[in-house]
């Protein structure tokens, strides 16, 4: 598990646990580097001491060998000369000399050939049974002069042993004899110094030989050991074989790491050495360590709670910065209580919030001024604003809505706008938009302008531009429509239409609205196969009326022409002018010849009744070419040509008068 997640989240707690740690780790560090210094020294004070007192007992040791080598040389010089002397010669020498009984456990004479000539005991064997003894007696012959025996097992008591051999010279100073003087191992009060020397509880001293037979040990049965066979021999035994004097630190035999020093004596192959126990040795300096270490965890305890204490003051100026922005959070306070006050960090931090809140006080007011403007604009707007939620409800409806559709806003506000200004014919397709905008599928119908009608209050439909849009608010959509009323501008375009086919002259028809009728006529002749008749007019002569009246006289002539056409058909039936003096007349429903000629004749008289221009009297007459539709005529085209054909005829035939087309 993470520790951060155990662990609570006050910032007081984890800076108060990160003090602890720090000066428990600081104090421990401290503590035990102090301590390692200090056993270091510790250890080379006790190293050194015992070293020195080692050395003091070594020179005990050789001052006592030496008085030894000493007494059995002035003892040498006394003893009866080999060559006479008998067995009762060496018991009497040797009793008159008691100091040299109490000196050395026995004392024994032998010859140079190493016969045994005196012993003190009882059952004496040889020396000979040991090669090393033979080896040593010979040493002793060679060197002229005192030697300690290696250790042995006496013969007499079976206990450990050494002698000190003197040679015995004659009057030609050739060694003739030797005199020796046994020393019991185990049982010396000159050795017994070394043994009662001891460090601490269960610390020892211990003599062996150069060679590693063990001479002294407080531990008797190990007397005699050979050490250089033990299969685990110490460093420290080893380096003193080796010539090493000094203190050391090594493993014992037993596995206790224990500060071991060496000395060599000068009058024996012999070394002294102590051993004494590390943990016996630093058991002070243990207990100082726990002691240490319990120090170092009180002081971290202690600071903790100081920690905690100055935490919390410091930290207080934070406490109060975050009660103050909760305060401005909930409106009982104003940002200038976080004005900067202090010259630290939560100063600047106070500072920085204060112009974070300032900034978003300025948004905000930046937002509800934009919110006011666009809604000012909304409603303002020349074009009707109607917003609704998905379920077609109204939630917008400015001034030129109310204008529009003629229902107050808050008549509207909430209504389904459906059933307000949708007409009922197009009710399924404004449902079908208002689904598909709730799927957000009105991709195609945003901001593309329609042409549309809708409902005013009082049940007129009102013809509007309209141009869709949605809106989130609030985590909502809503649809949103612009609806532009566009009544004037139909009026006018039907009002262009309609000019568009009249005649600006005559106010009859023209050529365009002529084509149109046609063609409509021409289309539903056929299918109710109606009879059709089309009569192309032009006015005979035209041409002298504008020569000699004048192009208004002409107009004039034109306008009057018009309007007896109109006179003289049926309201079914349509007149235009298509150019300069011709007209056409479609007469729909003309059963026959006959009575298309008859219409033609009544045209021609209504003409022939003289016009009045500018006061006078004018005679105008008009040619007609009439054609009937008859079955070959695939174009209204077709129609026309006959007719103009027929108007040709009428015109070559003398004027004022009709033709029909074949
Ligand atoms: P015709 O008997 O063969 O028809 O002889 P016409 O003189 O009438 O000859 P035409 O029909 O070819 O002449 C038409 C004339 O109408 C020519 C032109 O100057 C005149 N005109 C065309 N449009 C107008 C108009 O709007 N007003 C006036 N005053 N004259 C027009
Ligand atoms: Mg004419």
């Amino acid at each position: 598990m993470d520790v951060a997640v155990i662990l609570p989240r006050s910032l007081k707690f984890r800076m108060t646990l990160v003090v602890i740690l720090l000066v428990l780790a600081a104090t421990m560090i401290v503590t035990w580097v102090a301590l390692v210094l200090a056993e270091r020294d510790m250890k080379a004070i006790i190293g050194n001491q015992q070293f020195a007192l080692l050395s003091s007992s070594a020179a005990q040791i050789d001052a006592q060998l030496n008085a030894k080598k000493l007494l059995l040389a002035s003892l040498a010089e006394d003893l009866p000369p080999a060559a006479t002397a008998s067995a009762a010669d060496m018991l009497e020498f040797v009793n008159r000399h008691p100091i040299a009984r109490r000196e050395f456990r026995n004392l024994v004479i032998y010859n140079r050939q190493g016969d045994l000539l005196h012993t003190q005991g009882q059952g004496v064997a040889t020396l000979d049974t040991s090669a090393s003894l033979r080896a040593y007696l010979a040493k002793v012959l060679a060197d002229g002069k005192a030697i300690v025996s290696p250790p042995y097992k006496s013969v007499m008591t079976g206990a450990p042993a050494v002698v000190i051999m003197q040679p015995v010279k004659d009057a030609e100073g050739r060694a003739t004899m030797m005199l020796g003087g046994s020393l019991d191992l185990a049982d010396s009060s000159m050795l017994e110094q070394v043994a009662g020397q001891r460090s601490g509880r269960t610390g020892y001293s211990f003599i062996f030989t150069t060679r590693g037979i063990l001479v002294q040990h407080p531990d008797r049965a190990l007397l005699l050991e050979d050490v250089t066979k033990r299969d685990n021999l110490n460093l420290g035994m080893q380096r003193a074989l080796e010539g090493f004097e000094g203190w050391t630190e090594a493993t014992g035999q037993d596995g206790t790491p224990s500060i071991y020093s060496y000395k060599r004596l000068r009058s024996a192959d012999w070394i002294v050495g102590a051993r004494y126990p590390v943990d016996e040795a630093f058991a002070p300096m243990i207990a100082m360590r726990h002691k240490g270490m319990l120090a170092a965890a009180a002081f971290a305890a202690m600071a903790g709670v100081m920690a905690w204490l100055a935490v919390r003051a410091m930290l207080r100026p934070l406490s109060l910065l975050r009660q103050h922005i909760g305060e401005i959070r909930n409106g009982s306070a104003d940002i200038g209580v976080l004005q900067p006050c202090r010259p630290d960090e939560i100063g600047d931090l106070a500072g920085a919030f204060h112009e974070l809140m300032a900034e978003r006080e300025a948004a905000q007011k930046a937002v509800r001024d934009s919110e006011a403007l666009i809604s000012s604009i909304l409603e303002r707007a020349p074009d009707a604003f109607v917003s609704c939620a998905a379920d077609g409800a109204i939630t917008n409806w400015n001034e030129a809505a109310e204008r529009t559709f003629g229902w107050r806003r808050a008549e509207a506000l909430g209504r389904d706008i459906a059933e307000l200004i949708v007409p009922p014919a197009m009710r399924g397709a404004h449902q079908a938009g208002m689904q598909a905008f709730g799927e957000g599928r009105m991709g195609r119908l945003i901001n593309a302008r329609v042409r549309i009608t809708a409902l005013h209050r009082d049940g007129h439909e009102v013809p509007v531009e309209l141009s869709v849009g949605s809106i989130r608010h609030g985590g909502a959509y809503y649809a949103t429509a612009f609806l532009h009323d566009i009544t004037e501008r139909v009026a006018f375009e039907e009002r262009l239409t309609q000019l568009a086919r009249i005649d600006p002259l005559t106010g009859i028809a023209n050529r365009l609205y002529f084509e149109e009728v046609l063609q409509q006529a021409v289309v539903r002749a056929r299918r109710n196969r109606m009879p059709l008749a089309l009569a192309y007019l032009d006015i005979d002569r035209f041409k002298s009326i504008n020569d000699s009246l004048g192009h208004a006289a002409g107009d004039a002539v034109l306008c009057e022409f018009a309007t007896r056409l109109g006179a003289n058909v049926r309201a079914a039936d349509t007149v235009a002018r298509i150019a300069g003096d011709e007209f056409v007349i479609i007469f729909e429903q003309v059963d026959q010849a006959d009575e298309a000629a008859r219409m033609a004749q009544k045209i021609v008289a209504a003409i022939r009744v003289p016009f009045t221009v500018d006061g006078a009297p004018l005679l105008v007459t008009t040619s007609i070419g009439i054609a009937l539709l008859d079955g070959d005529d695939l174009a209204p085209a077709a129609l026309v040509a006959r007719a103009d054909a027929a108007l040709y005829q009428a015109k070559r035939q003398g004027r004022d008068g009709y033709a029909l087309a074949p």
